[in-house]
Formats: C-alpha cells, sequence, structure tokens
C-alpha cells in the first residue's frame, strides 16, 4: 500500500464495528478511533454534571469546557475526560441508555465532528461510528456499513456480558439495542445511514475473521 488512508466503518449498536475495527488497525498499523466512545464520555460526563440529556445547548457548552481524548494503549483505547479515566465508566447502562439523546443534538454534533476530522487529518486511521462515511469522512477511501439482525446483535452482546460475569438480559438488550437503533436512525441531524459508497456487509452469519479479511480485500482492492 503506498500512502495511509482512512477506513470509515459505520453501523448500527452491537454489530461489532469495534471489535473489527480494531482488528483491521491492528493489521494496518492503523490508529482506531472510536467516535461511539467520545459520545459516551460527553454523556458520562453530563449525567455526573446533571445537565439535562435534552438539552443541547448546555451539552454544547459542557463539551466546550472539557476535553475528551482518547489514548491508544497496548491494551486497547484509554479514554479520558480531562484527567479523569473513564474507560470502564463510559460502558455502564445509564452512559448506554442516555447517550442517543445526547448525540442527537445538531451542535453537539458539529463540535464532534470537528475533533474527529482532525484526528483523521493525516490518514492512517480507522474509524467506527454512525457518521462516518457521511459526515465525518465522506471522502474515505474504504466505506463499510457493517449490520447484523438485532437478535444476533443481542446474542452477541449477552454471550460477551456473560463472558465478563456481567448480569445480562437477552430480552432486555433486544429492546435497548431496538430502541438506540431507532433513535440513531431517525434523529434529524446526521442519522445513522448507509453511505451511497459504502459497501454493506452483513455479519450475521459471518465469523469476525471472516468480516475482517472482507474489510482487508476491500483496501487492497482500492489501492
Ligand atoms: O458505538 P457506540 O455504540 O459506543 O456508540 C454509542 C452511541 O453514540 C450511539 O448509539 C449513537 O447514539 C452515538 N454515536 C453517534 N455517532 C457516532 C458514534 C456514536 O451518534 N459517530
Amino acid at each position: 500500500m503506498k500512502r495511509k488512508t482512512n477506513i470509515a466503518i459505520d453501523g448500527p449498536a452491537g454489530a461489532g464495528k469495534s471489535t473489527v475495527a480494531k482488528m483491521v488497525a491492528e493489521q494496518l498499523s492503523y490508529l482506531y478511533i472510536d467516535t461511539g466512545a467520545m459520545y459516551r464520555a460527553l454523556t458520562y460526563s453530563a449525567l455526573k454534571s446533571s445537565i439535562d440529556p435534552k438539552d443541547g445547548r448546555k451539552l454544547w457548552e459542557l463539551l466546550d469546557k472539557i476535553s475528551i481524548r482518547l489514548k491508544p494503549t497496548s491494551s486497547g483505547t484509554l479514554v479520558y475526560v480531562n484527567d479523569e479515566e473513564v474507560t470502564e465508566e463510559i460502558r455502564s447502562s445509564e452512559v448506554t441508555n442516555t447517550v442517543s439523546i445526547v448525540a442527537s443534538h445538531e451542535e453537539v454534533r458539529i463540535e464532534m465532528v470537528k475533533q474527529q476530522q482532525k484526528m483523521a487529518e493525516s490518514g492512517g486511521t480507522v474509524m467506527d461510528g454512525r457518521d462516518i462515511g457521511t459526515h465525518v469522512l465522506p471522502h474515505a477511501d474504504v466505506k463499510v456499513f457493517l449490520t447484523a439482525s438485532v437478535e444476533e446483535r443481542a446474542k452477541r452482546r449477552h454471550e460477551e456480558n456473560i463472558q465478563k460475569g456481567f448480569p445480562s438480559d437477552l430480552d432486555k438488550l433486544k429492546e435497548e439495542i431496538a430502541r438506540r437503533d431507532e433513535l440513531d436512525s431517525n434523529r434529524e441531524f446526521a442519522p445513522l445511514q448507509q453511505a451511497s459508497d459504502a459497501v454493506v456487509i452483513d455479519s450475521t452469519h459471518m465469523s469476525i475473521p471472516d468480516v475482517v479479511e472482507n474489510i482487508l480485500h476491500l483496501v487492497e482492492e482500492r489501492f
């Protein structure tokens, strides 16, 4: 491969984007950027400051005041709000069930997109999210829309929770995922949408390594 490009991976909650994006980044020695973690960090911060997740203006002011950083390490990306490490905290169910409301505000998204574009300025990133191929990196050389059925996505989360020893309820997970899909796909500004030039990969019946191989193949094809 001659030059370093940016790779955009979008799709609904629980489709395996982050696992796949991490593996693709590792194979290519690229930087993995988890944009969902940035919206989660803002949500965590808002909850801590008792800011109403429906108040876009207040959230925008908060975002202006704090610094959200993603720090790559050999054991994964660490997430910071100012100097506080919040990697674990941003995965709580309170954050998960509030983040789509926080992410629905236009003013919040405009600022987040600016920060994300800056991170990808020099190329060599694999970025995952909901609007990467459509808004953040509309000129990315490789765009993937990764999806899977709601049942399969909920099942994967359920198994992951059990493996980690967390309590888990499959039906509740299904409901939460469907609700997040609904909010993310129907918001007015920059909804979850497949870019017209994205390649759709339905991972319902595919293994993670197969999805990774498919994406690496796409990257090779483009260069
Ligand atoms: O990727 P993850 O599931 O952690 O994202 C959490 C939430 O952040 C999504 O459900 C969505 O509401 C929001 N998000 C977004 N745009 C992105 C990434 C995430 O709106 N690029």
